[in-house]
């Protein structure tokens, strides 16, 4: 009934009864505001529009006819790997991934850094 799909004793996100792996990355209530903070900001940063799809943000799967270059996509594999990270971090300690938190990550990432400090 927790999201122990991975085996960490510790690990317990959400009380929900759901507990699968896309639960926990994805659906929950908890993860779903930063899902939204991350795609307001690229889309702020790249100036793109960007459907909220689990298969773009945990899969990397781009839409079909999608406009996004090259380069851009390496960033946001970035920011998308790095939100992951944010999110599988938290469990630990069934806190709520934050943005703060992901700009962190990425600000320690030497690839993230860019686009964010320029
Ligand atoms: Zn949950």
């Amino acid at each position: 009934e927790r999201c122990h799909y991975f085996p960490i004793s510790s690990l317990s996100l959400c009380t929900e009864d759901k507990g699968t792996l896309f639960h926990c990355l994805w659906s929950c209530p908890k993860v779903e505001e930063l899902w939204e903070q991350v795609k307001l900001i690229i889309q702020e940063i790249l100036s793109i529009r960007l459907d909220r799809e689990p298969k773009l943000f945990l899969l990397g799967l781009y839409p079909e006819g999608h406009n996004i270059n090259q380069p851009e996509q390496i960033f946001l594999n970035i920011w998308f790997l790095q939100a992951k990270r944010v999110i599988v971090l938290t469990w630990k300690n069934m806190g709520k991934p934050s943005v703060p938190q992901w700009v962190r990550e990425l600000a320690l990432s030497p690839s993230g850094k860019n686009y964010f400090y320029t």
